[in-house]
């Protein structure tokens, strides 16, 4: 059944027929095979697609698919809004509406028209990975398994704001990729944007992070938005190589999308090369994520999940 499910990707049970009549009418008195189609899109002018999908109770999540050269990744939410409540994103600010099931996840991966040429899936949407582990975990097997989808895991990226109870199940787990958002390098600093920062703070996190082996594939990156004339100083940047030493890693620098009633501004690129420039001098390893889908709010921190079909959300 994985087979018919994931590997031959059908779309009923009748088309599983290498099984026996009885248990294929049997199998669906007991289930419905059905992908849930987006129920909006929106393309970019550079090619990144916005998905919108209906997820039960009038909610809706976003996935973004993003094209690039040899690459296609997508960007896939797993909460219905989020509550860790990040002062700089869209999704924190309309609070927590529900989890989303392993099924609903996944959906997002097997229901849009790219599905079959997808090469990298990050859980980076709307919705903090660790706060619904349980089913970001059953995805994740379902994609990585040989019965499975069977994509390497070293194609998939987590993304956390560093809730510590959950690390050592994602570490023992999977094979994920791990990317934590740090944003700030100041406990007080990070504070002000990122209520997380005071159950899980960030040098208790980082502490424990560098306690696993980081020397094979497996990539630990640190995210960080860079806001202008918070967190882009020179004392900042200091603190920020401090922290890191000795642990295998790299820094992605992401440009803040200005949204509205976020009392924060982003940088030029100027100073988005600087700051990279500097972290690379000190031996980290620091990109410059390439903002996509700006125009159609998919960008980073942006996603809303609403449906503009439906003035009510
Ligand atoms: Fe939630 Fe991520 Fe937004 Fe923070 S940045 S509120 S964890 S969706």
């Amino acid at each position: 059944m994985a087979d018919w499910l994931y590997k031959k990707r059908c779309n009923s049970i009748d088309e599983m027929t290498n099984l026996s009549l009885k248990i294929r009418s049997r199998l669906s008195e007991l289930f419905v095979l059905e992908k849930e189609a987006p129920i909006f899109s929106q393309t970019s002018v550079d090619g990144t697609k916005k998905y919108l999908f209906e997820v039960g109770d009038n909610r809706y999540v976003e996935s973004v698919y993003i094209p690039d050269k040899d690459r296609a990744t997508l960007c896939i939410s797993s909460q219905k809004g989020c509550k860790m409540g990040c002062k700089f994103c869209v999704t924190g600010k309309q609070g927590f509406k529900g989890n989303l099931t392993a099924q609903q996840i996944l959906n997002q991966v097997f229901s849009i028209p790219e599905s079959l040429s997808l090469t990298n899936i990050v859980y980076m949407g709307m919705g903090e990975p660790f706060d619904n582990f349980p089913a970001v975990l059953k995805s994740i097997q379902v994609l990585t398994s040989d019965w499975g989808v069977a994509m390497s895991p070293r194609r998939i990226t987590v993304s956390t704001v560093g809730i510590m109870p959950v690390v050592n199940d994602f570490m023992e787990k999977t094979e994920c990729h791990l990317a934590v958002s740090l944003h700030a390098p100041f406990g007080d600093k990070r504070s002000e944007i990122m209520p997380m920062q005071k159950p899980y703070p960030h040098t208790e996190l980082i502490r424990m992070l560098k306690k696993y082996d980081w020397s094979g594939q497996r990539r630990l990156s640190f995210e960080y938005i860079v806001f202008k004339d918070f967190n882009d100083d020179e004392q900042s940047m200091k603190k920020l190589v401090y922290l890191l030493q000795h642990l295998r890693c790299r820094v992605n620098l992401i440009r803040f999308h200005a949204s509205e009633g976020v009392p924060l501004e982003g940088v030029d690129m100027k100073k988005m090369i600087e700051i990279r420039d500097y972290l690379t001098s000190q031996g980290i390893i620091t990109t410059i994520r390439a903002s996509r889908g700006e125009d159609i709010m998919a960008a980073c921190g942006l996603l809303a999940g609403k449906n503009t079909e439906n003035s009510e959300q």
